[in-house]
Formats: structure tokens, C-alpha cells, sequence
């Protein structure tokens, strides 16, 4: 028997393989008119967005495409296929209810005989922003670029939290690098229990990737518009159940998996990990804008690759930058830096044998750094508890709070 999720990588492929007609034999996934795939229990439920003015007859032929496509694939028991328009699916992803002019019953997809009858004003699927059930905190670790040590930031994070003795998972969503499986050396496919995914395990983490579910010579396939439905499933489809905290590794940039996210669940708080060097301090402020933009409480910042230590004199170098330069953009930006890690040739190192420097070097520097930054990240106060947004209602998480009573 398939899994889904293979299932699903066969479905995005058969996508692949409809032409979007008048676009110069171009397919429907390069010309972003595939927003979402979800599989379940063999039920391929797509959805495509479609602008208005687009002709009926062009609509019907590649919806019809699709179901022939779909529903060839082995493993496949049922195609949805729903197409909206970007102005319904951008209400959708509000939250917002369908307008009441055409008095639309709750639209189910399109089954497949009535192609072409698909629902232009859809329903939500799921109520957005509902917390992972059993996680105590989401936290995302984002970077305006890439290079930064973004995910060396958030393997050894989460690491140092579980050191201090919290419970942890990892989720890799940096669709366009995922980097997880290769820093933490694991491989393999997460199991389907329940319908439910379980996440792999390393070094008492549970740990979720993109990568695990790519070849690594397999096209990136899993970009640009579907990139919302693969984090949603990703939240909502992986039995996450009794962490106190869950990082989230971002693809850097601002772009539709940070709106995703922060669409899905509430977000407790984003650290943002930055070098000294100039252009990535511009390219944090913008990330700290955009999680502001979308009412995440930013953290703060961490600093990577601050400095290098000669070993044996202990001199130290600014070789991106000066971390004071950090330091002040920081304040200009009202947010604290959370910590500093120095330059060492240990954590990449670390990284490439799969052996993170937080258990390979347990003793270190770097790891005291890294321990630090855990502790300060811990040592923050939810975000809701001050009663924002309503009379001091504090709601306690219980992952998080169970856990530090034990
Ligand atoms: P990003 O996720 O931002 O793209 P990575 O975490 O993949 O960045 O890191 C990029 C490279 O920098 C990797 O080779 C990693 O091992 C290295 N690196 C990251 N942080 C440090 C550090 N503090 N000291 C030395 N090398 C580092």
C-alpha cells in the first residue's frame, strides 16, 4: 500500500504534466495555478486558482486534465479538484466567509462529474490559526538571506533547549534547501500511523523535513504555490503531541511560507538569525518588519558567526562584521539580541558529519553559546500571557507548562 505523502509527490508530478493552454506549452504548476495538494487516505484534493477573466472552455480542459491525470495514478481513490479565484482564495486564507450575494451552499470540491462546477467561493478548510494540539510553543527561526547559519541556528537551538530540559521537535520547511536530514545525519521516510505522520528521531529530538520526502537528486517540485499546502499538512498532519517547543526552520526571505505558517498556527515568537556583515543586517530588519506585519512577536536577534576565537591565544576577530554593529541596528529596531555565536570551525564541522557541535562538543564554547541562547529564548514569556487582546485572558499551553511542574 502507498502512503500519502508518496502518493502526493506522484500527484504534484501528474501536475506537472498538464499544460496550462495558451501559455507556450508551459505546465499549471509553473504558472502557479496549483495552490494546494493534499492526499488522504487516497482522496487527492486539489485546488487551483484561476483569475476570473479566464476563458470557461480553458478552465474545463485542464480541470478535466487533472481528474485524467489523478486519477490514473496507482493509489488514487477519489479527485477533488477546486478552483477559485485569487480573490476567493485570498478571503479564504483571511478567514474571511464568502460573500452572501450568490448564496453559494458550502461548496464541496468538484466531484469528478461535475467538472467544471467547481466553487468559485469556497470554504476555509480548516479554522485558521487553531495551536498544534500537545505543543507548548512555536517558534520560527528565520533569516533574511540565506548563508547565514539559519539552520545550523535552529538544529543546535533546539538541541540547547532539549539540554535544559525541555522537550523539542524540529520542522524543516526551507523548501528550497532542506538541511535537516544531512546536520542532524538522518535519513529514511517518517511512518503513517492513524494517518497521522511520526516524526523521525535524532539525538531525542523529534524532527520533521522536507527532505525527507525529496530524492536528492529530485527537482525541487514542492515550490512556489503549493508551498503553502505542504506546510499546512506539515503542521496539522504530524503527530507533534507533548513538546514544550517547536522550531520551525524557515526558508529565508519573506515570502509564502512565512505567511503560511503564520496563517496555520499562532506563532509564538521568530528568531531571526543574522551575520554582522551590512546587507544581512538590511535584510533582517526587513524580516523583522514582515513577521511584525504579520503579528508574530519577534524575539529577537541572534547573531552568527560574531566572531573567531584563535584557540590557543583566545585573540579575537571580526571576520563578518562587528557584532556591535548588530547590537545597535538592534536597538534602533527595538528588539533584543538573544545571543552571539562565534565563528568555529567545529560546528560546520558538526554540521557536515551530522553530529551538531550542541552533542558532538558538549563542552565547548560554542555549545555554551548555544546554551545561553536556549536559555534566553526559554526565559521569555509566552506572548500572550500579558492579556493582548483580551483581559489578561492567560492561557496556559500545556505542553510547556505540564512539563515544567514535572
Ligand atoms: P542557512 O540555513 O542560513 O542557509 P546554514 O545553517 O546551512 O545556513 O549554514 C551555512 C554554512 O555555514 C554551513 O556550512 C554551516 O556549517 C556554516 N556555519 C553556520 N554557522 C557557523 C558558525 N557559527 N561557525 C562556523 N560555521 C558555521
Amino acid at each position: 500500500m502507498k502512503d500519502d505523502f508518496s502518493i502526493k509527490g506522484e500527484v504534484i508530478a501528474a501536475l506537472e504534466g498538464v499544460e496550462d493552454p495558451g501559455q507556450g506549452g508551459k505546465n499549471i504548476v509553473d504558472t502557479h495555478l496549483v495552490e494546494q495538494v493534499e492526499v488522504k487516505a487516497g482522496v487527492a484534493d486539489i485546488t487551483l486558482v484561476m483569475p476570473k477573466g479566464r476563458a470557461r472552455e480553458e478552465r474545463f480542459t485542464i480541470e478535466d486534465a487533472v481528474y485524467d491525470k489523478v486519477e490514473a495514478i496507482d493509489g488514487v481513490l477519489e479527485v477533488k479538484v477546486k478552483t477559485m479565484t485569487p480573490q476567493a482564495l485570498e478571503r479564504e486564507q483571511n478567514g474571511e466567509p464568502a460573500p452572501a450575494p450568490s448564496a453559494q451552499p458550502a461548496a464541496a470540491p468538484a466531484a469528478r462529474p461535475a467538472a467544471g462546477k467547481a466553487s468559485p467561493a469556497a470554504q476555509p478548510q480548516a479554522a485558521p490559526s487553531a495551536p498544534i494540539e500537545g505543543v507548548g510553543k512555536v517558534i520560527a527561526v528565520a533569516s533574511g538571506k540565506g548563508g547565514v547559519g539559519k539552520s545550523t541556528v535552529a538544529v543546535n537551538l533546539a538541541l540547547a533547549l532539549q539540554k535544559i530540559g525541555h522537550r523539542v521537535g524540529l520542522l524543516d520547511v526551507d523548501i528550497y534547501g532542506p538541511s535537516l536530514p544531512t546536520l542532524l545525519g538522518i535519513s529514511g521516510r517518517p511512518a503513517v500511523s492513524n494517518r497521522r505522520i511520526l516524526p523521525m528521531e535524532a539525538d531525542g529530538l523529534r524532527v520533521m523535513s522536507l527532505g525527507f520526502l525529496m530524492d536528492e537528486d529530485t527537482p525541487v517540485i514542492w515550490r512556489g504555490p503549493i508551498v503553502t499546502g505542504i506546510i499546512r499538512q506539515f503542521l496539522r498532519d504530524v503527530d507533534w503531541s507533548g513538546l514544550d517547543y517547536l522550531i520551525v526552520d524557515m526558508p529565508p526571505g519573506t515570502g509564502d511560507a512565512q505567511l503560511a505558517l503564520a496563517q496555520t498556527v499562532p506563532v509564538d515568537g521568530a528568531v531571526i538569525v543574522t551575520t554582522p556583515s551590512d546587507l544581512s543586517l538590511i535584510d533582517a530588519a526587513r524580516g523583522l518588519q514582515m513577521f511584525k506585519t504579520l503579528n508574530v512577536e519577534v524575539m529577537g536577534i541572534v547573531t552568527n558567526m560574531s566572531k573567531f576565537i584563535v584557540p590557543s591565544t583566545k585573540e579575537e576577530f571580526f571576520i563578518f562584521g562587528n557584532p556591535a554593529e548588530v547590537a545597535k541596528e538592534a536597538e534602533r529596531l527595538e528588539t533584543p539580541v538573544l545571543g552571539e555565536i562565534p565563528l568555529d570551525l567545529t560546528v560546520r564541522e558538526g554540521g557536515d558529519a551530522g553530529r551538531p557541535v550542541v552533542v558532538g562538543q558538549p563542552d565547548s564554547p560554542v555549545t555554551e553559546a548555544f546554551v545561553e541562547l536556549a536559555t534566553k529564548v526559554a526565559e521569555l514569556k509566552p506572548p500572550h500571557a500579558d492579556g493582548e487582546g483580551g483581559e489578561g485572558a492567560e492561557q496556559p499551553k500545556k505542553g510547556l507548562f505540564s512539563f515544567l511542574k514535572s
